[in-house]
């Protein structure tokens, strides 16, 4: 959960200004000192530093801040080891680092948050944009992070699971298959024909025409960029700001369709009674988790996020979710079990057996068959879906409204 925060104004003398800095880090490299990368190392180092290190911010926000260096350190370490000579260490400096605090070091009233800060500096309250949704006791951690130029508080609360009255809850022996794609970001088939689409079009539309702004505002100020070496101007750092600020919505607006798309899969699940949703995993068969270069299309995807949220979404509501291997699902006849050809629409037609039906969903209904263990496929029926639910994610992108996608096209009388 992310909440937006009302920026403490500039001129205000109470506002004091949140700003860590990862520069310890450069000095001892400067000095050739060993490496400290481990957590504890870094903690160690902390607590000999004395108060002061991170300015303003109390130790468990310090830590917090050395947390997630280690953290992306090792991510790194991790990847490099891995093949990809493209990842870097964390060595940057850092202007703005998200920091967490635990239950028991904020505090939480209605609106406003108290941040801890180190000893002797003032009191830290910000205020929220809007309501936390939970209640209070159930918030275990905040995060207080920048993105595109906005402060956020991002939440997490311990959220009881869902309960249903007798009869009315998932039935773990009612299980639907889902596939990923980027066209449909979920297309689920379940036990008695019944089917959902989610169409993701508002999102691809959104993606589109954000890429196309973006090239355009960068030919645009193309002649104005500072050559390397170069001090920007003024109105270049202006351009800048805005290009985040253009980011981050952008950001903004396709993580809040990826949740709705989610959101319709579990409604549906629920309202099925599907007690276990099986997930055709792709990374294996893309080939992502080994840092591979991709081209824009499948990096715009985000499979690893369509995951998370849906899997988020899908144990609150009480249903499993586990993953199987979807190699060959989308090319795979339901009816005779042949090879075919990979369609080139949305429609998957059999040669051998004249057997057709949609592309997304045949996938997920041959995924639903599959089990989790990873083994081959299992002899059970495939069992087409024939009552189909379309859902349509990111209705409240502009344009997406409307079957006009692009809101800049001049309206026709
Ligand atoms: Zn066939």
């Amino acid at each position: 959960m992310v909440l937006g925060l009302v920026m403490p104004r500039r001129r205000d003398p109470a506002a004091p200004r949140v700003v860590y800095r990862t520069a310890r880090v450069a000095w001892r490299r400067r000095r050739r000192d060993a490496p400290l990368s481990g957590y504890q190392e870094l903690c160690r180092e902390l607590a000999a530093s004395g108060p002061g290190t991170f300015a303003e911010l109390d130790s468990a926000g310090a830590r917090s801040v050395l947390r997630r260096f280690s953290d992306a350190w090792f991510a790194a370490a991790k990847r490099r080891k891995d093949g990809d000579v493209s990842a870097g260490f964390p060595r940057r400096r850092r202007g703005l680092v998200p920091v967490r605090w635990h239950h028991g070091t904020f505090v939480l009233d209605g609106r406003r948050v108290r941040i801890p800060v180190g000893r002797g500096a003032a009191p830290l309250w910000v205020r929220l944009a809007r309501e936390v949704p939970y209640p209070l006791e159930q918030v275990r951690s905040i995060t207080l992070l920048c993105e595109g130029g906005r402060l956020f508080l991002d939440l997490s609360a311990e959220i009881p699971i869902a309960t249903y009255p007798v009869g009315a809850g998932p039935d773990p022996g009612r299980v639907a298959g889902v596939d990923l794609g980027i066209i449909h970001p979920y297309a689920v088939t379940g036990p008695d024909g019944a089917g959902l689409l989610v169409s993701g079009r508002a999102i691809r539309a959104e993606h589109r025409m954000h890429l196309a702004d973006t090239k355009a505002r960068r030919r645009a100020v193309a002649r104005r960029a500072p050559k390397p070496g170069q001090r920007g101007s003024r109105r270049w750092r202006k351009y800048r700001r805005r290009a985040r600020m253009v980011e981050g919505r952008h950001r903004r607006r396709v993580r809040q369709a990826q949740h709705e798309a989610a959101r319709s899969v579990v409604s549906w699940a629920v309202e099925q009674r599907i007690g276990e949703l099986r997930v055709g995993d792709p990374r294996g068969v893309l080939d992502i988790e080994a840092g591979r270069r991709h081209n824009l299309w499948l990096r715009q995807w985000q499979v690893g996020r369509l995951l998370q949220v849906l899997t988020d979404k899908a144990t609150l509501s009480g249903i499993t979710l586990c993953l199987v291997n979807e190699r060959g699902t989308s090319s795979t006849c339901p009816a005779c079990q042949r090879r075919v050809p990979k369609p080139r629409g949305r429609t998957l037609s059999c040669p051998h057996c004249r057997f057709s039906g949609h592309r997304d969903l045949v996938a997920a209904a041959t995924i639903a068959t599959r089990s989790p263990g990873g083994g081959p496929t299992t002899p059970t029926a495939v069992v087409l879906s024939e009552v189909l639910t379309h859902r349509r994610a990111g209705r409240h992108l502009p344009g997406a409204g409307q079957s006009r996608r692009d809101p800049r096209r001049p309206r026709v009388a």
